[in-house]
């Protein structure tokens, strides 16, 4: 990436706020609901920010690479990843929204994005949808915010342990990046003006088996209720070697479902481990009064993940 300028808001005059555009999917909803401040450093156009390149360390992904291009030329060596990226919102959106514009999405909350509504995370001192409506909201009830993290990207990179570059040559891994997810005003740990320039993927698994599904209100151009990804490494007898299970839709950041994890290590992929893994999942859910039909639907989706896995399909 050398040789590239990278703008941030201290690029702008004194005492005026911007916020950078990639794809501008998510940014310019904001910006109609006055959401977001109306001084914009646009990203799209910056030389060598949308190039994935590998080396045997592994892969780094330009921050301004489309959706689609992550689902169409990482199926190969990172097929979890890339089969979340193929699956989320539309064909149009996949084709201009980036991965570094993903992992910095704002909530989707119906009550943040209201113009004339506060919440914890628009200024308010309260979440109006707690006492409000809150059907697509959390199952583990962990932050004042109980709105899930809209990020279907994030939860694949986490099961990827990637990490992210940021301009002025730092890195973090996506775990940091996310936090835990307790902080209601905030979606990520990024600092004000600090910029994503790449997401960094280690070395891939040979003969990875992948899968994910979503479990969704209609076919598509929705978020998920419920989301899960699965990657799985076996050994030469059929055990597992190395896996990693996100779920998302569920919390104020994506998940990995460590409990499940270690169930399946070590273990063959059979109908008993399957459901034993599902339902770890589900392990310190606390659903709000709206999200409890959220808890059978984990247990299904992470099983519709594990059996496609163990039948290897994606
Ligand atoms: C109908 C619909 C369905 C959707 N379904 C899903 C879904 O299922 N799963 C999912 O994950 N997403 C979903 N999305 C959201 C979509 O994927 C995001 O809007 C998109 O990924 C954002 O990327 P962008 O490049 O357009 O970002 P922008 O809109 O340009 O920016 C988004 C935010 O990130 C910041 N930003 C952008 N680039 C950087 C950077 N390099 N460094 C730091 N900050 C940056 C911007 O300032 C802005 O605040 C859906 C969207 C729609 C409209």
């Amino acid at each position: 990436m050398s040789g590239i300028t990278f703008l941030t808001s201290a690029d702008l005059p004194p005492g005026v706020e911007g916020v950078v555009r990639a794809g501008g999917t998510d940014l310019q909803e904001r910006l109609r609901t006055a959401n977001a401040t109306p001084h914009i450093l646009d990203l799209t156009g910056i030389d060598g920010y949308t190039s994935v390149d590998r080396d045997d360390d592994g892969t780094r992904i330009g921050a301004g690479t489309t959706i689609a291009t992550v689902a169409r030329e990482l199926s190969d060596d990172y097929p979890a990843l890339a089969a979340t990226a193929g699956a989320l919102a539309t064909p149009q959106i996949r084709a201009v929204a980036t991965i570094g514009g993903n992992l910095a999405q704002r909530t989707r909350c119906w009550y943040f994005r209201h113009p004339h509504t506060a919440c914890l995370k628009s200024g308010g001192d309260s979440c109006p949808a707690r006492g409000g409506r809150h059907l697509y909201g959390v199952v583990f009830d962990t932050s004042a915010c109980v709105h899930p993290h809209p990020s279907s990207i994030a939860m694949a990179l986490l099961i990827h342990d990637a990490e992210v570059a940021l301009a002025g040559g730092q890195s973090r891994s996506v775990a940091e990046v996310l936090g835990d997810g307790v902080d209601p005003t905030r979606d990520n740990q990024l600092g004000d003006g600090e910029l994503l320039t790449a997401v960094l993927l280690p070395a891939p698994w040979p003969d990875e088996r992948a899968a994910y599904h979503r479990s969704i209100s209609r076919f598509e151009a929705e978020w998920p209720l419920v989301e899960a990804v699965c990657r799985v490494r076996l050994d030469d007898g059929g055990r597992v070697a190395d896996c990693g299970i996100g779920l998302g839709g569920v919390a104020t950041v994506p998940l990995r479902m460590r409990a499940a994890e270690d169930l399946l290590r070590g273990s063959t992929l059979d109908d008993d481990t399957i459901a034993s893994a599902s339902a770890a999942c589900t392990q310190r859910a606390e659903p709000l009064p709206e999200t409890g039909y959220k808890v059978p639907l984990i247990e299904a989706t992470v099983r519709e993940v594990l059996e496609r896995v163990a039948a290897d399909q994606a």
